[in-house]
């Protein structure tokens, strides 16, 4: 692990324990130990870095604990980043692998940079899904036979072929409105993969407000399950492969996924300036151009919402990635509210513990924090759930499912805009 603090530790040689960190953690809120605290996080980050610590089981249970969510650093006086911190441990503390750890990152590995096979492992999924017990609001759950990795966690419902097969790759602005020029669509894996509805209705939701949508054939995962596992060489190739397909268009860089938009935003910048090539430049040319689509959207000047919507209420969760990495609070709440639609609960559920490969690894706690966001969730009385982030969407609505609501759990854009 490298060594230099002011460089290397994103501000833990500042934090002076002033605890504001604690009660923004969701994974501290639930275990209350120290170590699973922000703050114990840093101390521990740095000890292992300075080489005052020898890591083992309970370092990398640690490190592994993290939900990424950023809470912690948006609470901070002092500037430190103890999920940069935590993803640098990952990558860079040695670790010894277990065959479970390995075929996952072989997995990984194979998976992450190629987009096509990505697509026919996702279409495999979708007929295998097929064969397992739906509940009443159809969604479907894995089996309790694996009850460790999969208990509590849905199956995404795959809507069909990938989005990129769904639509050219220059949409048209709809007759008769206002030429605003060029949007790029980052699709993301999920929405592009897995359930295109809440990508279709964004990209609908730009051509109808006058701008054409590129959507480039050749974008990859933004390769946030890579970054966030610590396999920054994986991560490089896929940032390399967006450089190009998204360096070449000019306009808004617009995605409805949060962490697509956080990863591009935030890390690819960081991570370019650190390679060799032409990405440092070409990075600060998309970085600013990076924008969560619906806060995009709400930002609109004479914003047009052509037709309908069947949904009269919603309880908003509030993605960590949305809140803490770009996305605009107000921006749902605003958009949904010029619907029509009431908010009968507005971002008063914590963390749902979602959190991609945190989740895997520790399934007790994604399961506790899922079980509390979707409690809230129903108790609010509220026709649908919506989350601006498709993990949330995947993990609320796993969570109602299990405690036998019918609520169903949607992306904004889908209440925006239902694609049928
Ligand atoms: S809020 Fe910042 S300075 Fe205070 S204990 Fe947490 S990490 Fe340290
Ligand atoms: S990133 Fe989130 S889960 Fe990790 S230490 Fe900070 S607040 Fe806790």
């Amino acid at each position: 692990m490298k060594t230099d603090p002011e460089a290397h530790l994103h501000g833990a040689p500042h934090c002076d324990r002033c605890g504001r960190c604690l009660s923004v953690c969701p994974v501290y809120n639930v275990s209350l130990v120290e170590t699973d605290s922000p703050r114990g996080r840093t101390d521990l980050t740095t000890a292992a870095a300075s080489g005052e610590l020898t890591p083992g089981p309970r370092f990398f249970e640690t490190v592994d604990r993290c939900l990424l969510c950023r809470s912690c650093a948006v609470a901070c006086p002092k500037g430190v980043d103890t999920a940069a911190n935590v993803i640098a441990a990952r990558a860079q503390v040695h670790r010894p692998q277990g065959l479970a750890a390995t075929l996952g990152n072989a997995a990984m590995d194979a998976l992450i940079p190629h987009r096509s096979f990505m697509s026919a492992c996702v279409r495999a999924a979708g007929a295998f899904s097929r064969l397992l017990p739906a509940d009443t609001a159809g969604r479907r759950h894995f089996p309790e036979y694996l009850p460790q990795v999969f208990s509590g966690r849905g199956v995404p419902a795959i809507t069909g072929r990938p989005m990129q097969k769904r639509l050219p790759t220059r949409v048209l602005r709809s007759p008769g409105t206002p030429n605003r020029g060029t949007a790029v669509f980052f699709t993301g894996c999920f929405h592009g993969l897995v359930d295109s509805n809440p990508g279709l209705a964004a990209v609908k939701l730009l051509c109808d407000n006058g701008f054409d949508v590129l959507i480039p054939p050749d974008q990859q995962c933004c390769g946030a399950p890579a970054l966030f596992s610590g396999r920054i060489k994986g991560f490089e190739a896929v940032l390399r492969k967006n450089l190009h397909a998204l360096g070449r268009a000019e306009g808004p860089i617009l995605t409805a996924c949060p962490t697509c938009a956080s990863v591009l935003r935030g890390h690819y910048p960081e991570h370019a300036s650190a390679m060799h090539g032409p990405e440092p430049g070409q990075t600060r040319s998309i970085a600013p151009r990076v924008q969560e689509v619906l806060t995009f959207l709400a930002g609109l000047t004479s914003l047009s919402l052509p037709g309908s919507t069947p949904v009269r209420s919603a309880a908003v969760h509030e993605p960590c990635h949305f809140v803490h990495a770009g996305g605009e609070r107000a921006a749902v709440a605003h958009i949904l509210r010029k619907r029509g639609v009431e908010l009968s609960l507005h971002g008063d559920t914590a963390c749902c513990g979602g959190g991609g490969v945190s989740s895997l690894k520790n399934p007790d706690l994604a399961r506790q924090l899922g079980s509390n966001a979707a409690g809230v969730i129903a108790a609010s009385g509220a026709e649908v759930a919506a989350a601006a982030c498709p993990g949330c969407v995947l993990q609320i609505g796993s969570h109602l499912g299990r405690t036998g609501s019918a609520m169903p759990a949607l992306h904004p854009l889908e209440i925006l805009c239902p694609i049928r």
